[in-house]
């Protein structure tokens, strides 16, 4: 599905000067924020996270169990995504200001706290689909396809991941590439493709037969022998449409294959920089159910008195507060160091699994001070805590980025 989004159309005041400064200086901090970590932003930053929180607040946690129920993506608040800039705002052609990746850490945060359904769509979108342009894409490539990205006028999808290749993909994928002439034949399938049912195109990674290096191509979704088949029944993140993809002699022109995508190596280099932000929603994810949690202790009697007053709950919020607060650190610093041109795979690899593991623990601290209140929709928590499930396993499980971590620590590569 193609979307006509003029971003030149917007409140550009808003984005560009005073607007973003006038929220700077409202912005109110988070209270988890507990050590007031976002003070790290420079104004101008501060003001497009007001942006950006603004957005979530009013257009998406309205209807965020709704469509979460419905098992549906609100595809009308896409226009409103590029408006705040959340596609490609590391692409310095078409970002609407310069920016850090701490700020962009904290934009994917801000997102996960209300809704990680669409933090993810956006995680797509942005940090998969134009991230693949952007690390493997020719000047050429770069030109027509980011700025058409980054106002979702073209929509797009990330494919790796295959039916019977996950955390292996980077020996594992069985999709092939062969050349005839100036065109490549694709033949394959792929499993669990975000956006992959609606998007206008897909970045489909596959092996060359010829020298056995993975490329990436970006596949026009129209293409005879391609389909796309919605995944149903999924217990988290249930308005993410993710897809199973069958490529059946899909022909795509030499022109679409990512020049600068010689090898798993530079995949490699898209997931680094992904993982990271995912470590950021996923903190934004525990902030979601903590704050929900908090609110309901604060009014919930049960024994004669608020049980926010039992010493038993305030363990668990203390608790949920520490995870909070120590995952923040680690995804502040594994950005600076991304910003400095210093991030390896490693540092990326440690804040995505720490803070999902910390993420799967503090909502479920939140889910237990809601009591039976925990597991119904409209109760605030249950939504982060089925959608915790799905961002602890994507992006690298807990085991791979551990692997990752332990190479880099012993020297040993312990993946097979
Ligand atoms: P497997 O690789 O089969 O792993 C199963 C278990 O075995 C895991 O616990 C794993 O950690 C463990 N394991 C595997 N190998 C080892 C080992 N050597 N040592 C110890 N333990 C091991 N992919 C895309 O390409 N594009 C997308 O847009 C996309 N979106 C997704 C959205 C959702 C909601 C989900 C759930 C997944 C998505 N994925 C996507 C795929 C995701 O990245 C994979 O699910 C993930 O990498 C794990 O692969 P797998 O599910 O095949 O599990």
């Amino acid at each position: 599905m193609t979307l006509q989004t003029d971003i030149t159309s917007v409140d550009q005041h808003s984005v560009h000067s005073t607007g973003a400064e006038d929220l700077s200086r409202t912005l109110p901090y988070l209270t988890a924020d507990f050590y007031r970590f976002q003070d790290q932003l420079s104004d101008e930053e501060r003001g497009h996270i007001g942006r950006v929180r603004a957005f979530f607040e009013s257009e998406v946690a309205p209807i965020a169990n709704e469509y979460w129920a419905k098992a549906e993506f609100p595809m009308h608040l896409v226009p409103g995504l590029a408006r705040i800039g959340a596609f490609g705002p590391f692409v310095p052609e078409v970002r609407q200001f310069e920016n850090t990746a701490v700020y962009r850490g904290w934009a994917a945060l801000e997102m996960g706290r209300i809704d990680a359904g669409i933090a993810t769509f956006v995680g797509v979108q942005s940090g998969l689909a134009m991230g693949s342009i952007d690390v493997g894409g020719s000047p050429q490539q770069r030109a027509e396809w980011l700025p058409k990205l980054a106002s979702a006028e073209v929509l797009g999808a990330f494919g790796l991941t295959e039916p019977l290749s996950g955390s292996d993909s980077a020996r594992g994928l069985r999709t092939t590439a062969r050349r005839e002439g100036d065109t490549w034949v694709l033949n394959g399938a792929k499993r669990w493709i975000g956006n992959a049912t609606f998007a206008d195109i897909v970045i489909v990674y596959a092996k060359d037969v010829a020298d056995g290096q993975v490329k990436g191509f970006i596949v026009d979704t129209t293409t005879p022998g391609f389909t796309a088949t919605k995944i149903e029944d999924k217990i988290a993140l249930r308005s993410v449409q993710n897809a199973d993809i069958t490529l059946t002699d899909v022909r795509v022109p030499e022109s679409m294959r990512l020049q600068r995508i010689r090898s798993f190596r530079e995949v490699a280099v898209v997931l680094r920089l992904t993982r990271c932000e995912v470590a950021w929603q996923a903190v934004g994810v525990a902030i979601g159910a903590y704050e929900a949690a908090l609110a309901y202790a604060q009014e919930r009697e049960q024994f004669g008195k608020r049980i926010v007053a039992h010493q038993l709950i305030q363990d668990l919020l203390v608790r949920s507060l520490s995870n909070i607060t120590a995952s923040i650190a680690i995804c502040s610093r594994a950005s600076a160091m991304q910003d400095a041109g210093e991030q390896g795979d490693e540092h990326s690899a440690l804040a995505k699994a720490f803070a999902t593991s910390r993420m799967r623990e503090t909502v479920g601290y939140a889910r237990e001070i809601m009591g039976g209140n925990g597991i119904v929709l409209d109760k605030g928590v249950a939504r982060f805590f089925a959608d915790a499930e799905a961002i602890y396993s994507y992006e690298g499980t807990r085991e791979m980025n551990t692997l990752i971590v332990g190479r880099a620590i012993t020297g040993e590569a312990a993946f097979v």
